[in-house]
């Protein structure tokens, strides 16, 4: 069978996961261990409510060896000290290990969060392995500065790696997640502790696994699973880590800023949550394209994006054509076995999660239209699976309009003109992601740079790129990841004053 029949085999995508092993044990100074308290979780495949194995759980006890680890391997210099092109080469060569099984790393992402095993080969996973290939690459290629200091001194301003840096991280792209933290936390020379979401710790596990094969010394990534209130919060509370790079939800990342507070003023860096807004004028001309990226930007990943499009904001003129090319995709949208490739949706995270979206679901029927989809269902007789779902005539003040779903729903609000459009669009405590359709240039520039939204997309919907910044404004967070720019996070600027005799 050819690779690509393969791929597109549900046999195939079954019988890969009925066989690739699942790591179930911390990774610590390089030893892959147990939780101190012996204490182990479930981790649940959503899709089939099936246990897929027991994890290790860490607690404020498993971050404390972890913390001391990878503080050994800083000060000893193990890694930081390594030229920046010996670190490049143990970085590709962790890329090159991944890429070898990056079948297998699909299929643990399918079964351990519900997500389309055709969406996490085709997509998540190997955009993951080419964002660390990228940090890989661009640090051997970052210069210093010197100071335009006076004749007799010399000023260097230097990069410096920050220490141990913690990540914790969330469960809709597990490994993309892990990367988008430890690639340039790792490249600049830091040891890291990273905890993944307890939804999903399987491909972080593996990650530390392969990142020891590819020769990265021990302690240097420590990965301890965990429940965010325990793992998570004494890595937030550490004294001894310099440095809190998290993404999840907006409420937990203003307890990272309380812990950094309470603790030793770490550096935090928040990537949070979103309600990024689709901006469709009615000079857009192409409204078939502009209506299949709508869609899967709120169904991708069963709508489990920070960056999803979930409002959509269409110009009234043309509302009922839209909402009509619109509708007409749901049918490539419908739930399905996750781990069979003609499925246009996957599972829910887990069946408390898809209770939540019920929820706003419920609240959508009350508040506004619903065009279509708004029910649970189950695919072979189990599972959390949620329709496709839209909901037009939203008022501004809706809940559905304003808080974040994190699930295939969609709010769609009208407009007439374009003072409007922009009000409606960053009427919102997020500023994440904005979208906007249209075929007038003016128009382009003049709205692009009113929209409040870290990344603005025209013409396309939630464009992601490791050569451009990812983050938000407002309530979504602070600094960038991905780009050149994400390496800013991981060092400080360290100043040397030389003066010499002239
Ligand atoms: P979450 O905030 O519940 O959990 C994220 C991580 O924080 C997990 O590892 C969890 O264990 C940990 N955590 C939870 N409670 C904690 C606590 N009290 N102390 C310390 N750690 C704790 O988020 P989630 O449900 O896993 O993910 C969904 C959220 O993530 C959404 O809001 C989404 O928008 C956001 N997200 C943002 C981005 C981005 O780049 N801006 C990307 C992906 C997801």
């Amino acid at each position: 069978m050819t690779e690509s029949a393969r791929v597109g085999d549900r046999d195939y995508w079954h019988a890969l996961a009925g066989s690739v092993a699942l790591p179930n044990q911390a990774v610590i100074g390089g030893q892959q261990v147990d939780a101190r308290s012996g204490k182990r979780f479930a981790t649940i495949n959503p899709a089939t409510g099936a246990l897929l194995t027991d994890i290790a759980e860490g607690d404020a006890a498993d971050i404390d060896a972890a913390v001391a680890a990878a503080r050994r391997s800083f000060d000893a210099g193990h890694w930081r000290n390594q030229s920046p092109l010996a670190r490049k080469q143990v970085l590709l060569r962790l890329a090159e290990l991944m890429r070898a099984e990056q079948q297998q790393l699909a299929a643990m992402e399918s079964l351990d969060m519900g997500k389309l095993v055709r969406d996490a080969s085709g997509n998540d996973i190997p955009t993951a392995i080419n964002i660390l290939q990228w940090h890989a690459e661009e640090i051997d290629k970052v210069y210093d500065e010197v100071a335009p200091l006076p004749p007799g001194n010399i000023g260097l301003i230097r990069r410096v790696p920050l220490g141990v840096v913690g990540a914790v991280v969330p469960w809709n792209f597990p490994l993309n997640m892990a990367v988008w933290k430890c690639a340039p936390a790792l490249a600049a020379g830091n040891s890291v502790v990273l905890k993944p979401a307890e939804q999903s710790p399987l491909t972080a596990l593996r990650f530390a696994q392969l990142a020891l094969e590819a020769g990265l010394p021990e302690g240097v990534l420590n990965v301890v699973p965990g429940f965010g209130e325990t793992a998570g919060q004494a890595l937030g509370r550490h004294m001894d880590v310099d440095c809190l790079a998290f993404t999840g939800s907006t409420a937990v990342g203003k307890m990272f800023l309380r812990y950094a507070g309470d603790s030793n003023l770490k550096q935090v860096w928040l990537e949070c949550g979103g309600k990024s807004p689709v901006v469709v004028f009615e000079d857009c001309e192409d409204l078939e394209t502009a209506a299949d990226q709508v869609a899967s930007g709120i169904f991708y990943n069963q709508g489990q994006v920070c960056s999803a499009g979930s409002r959509l904001i269409v110009q009234n003129s043309i509302r009922t054509k839209f909402l009509d090319l619109l509708t007409a995709r749901l049918s490539q949208y419908q739930p399905g076995d996750p781990l069979d490739p003609r499925s246009g949706l996957g599972a829910m995270v887990e069946a408390r999660h898809a209770a939540n979206v019920m929820r706003y679901v419920e609240a959508g029927r009350r508040e506004a239209t619903l065009v279509a989809g708004g029910n649970a269902v189950q695919v072979d007789g189990s599972g959390s699976f949620i329709e496709p779902t839209i909901f037009a005539d939203v008022h501004p003040d809706a809940v559905i309009a304003r808080e974040e779903i994190f699930g295939p729903v969609l709010a769609v609000l009208g407009f007439s003109d374009e003072d409007k459009a922009i009000a409606l669009a960053n009427d919102s405590i997020y500023g994440l992601g904005a979208s906007l359709w249209t075929d007038n240039l003016s128009r382009a520039h003049r709205v692009s740079e009113q929209l409040v939204a870290g990344v603005v997309g025209v013409n396309v919907v939630d464009p992601i790129n490791p050569a451009v910044p990812f983050g938000g404004f407002r309530q979504s967070g602070s600094g960038r990841d991905l780009s050149r720019h994400a390496v800013e996070k991981y060092t400080a600027l360290k100043t040397t004053w030389i003066r010499f005799k002239n």
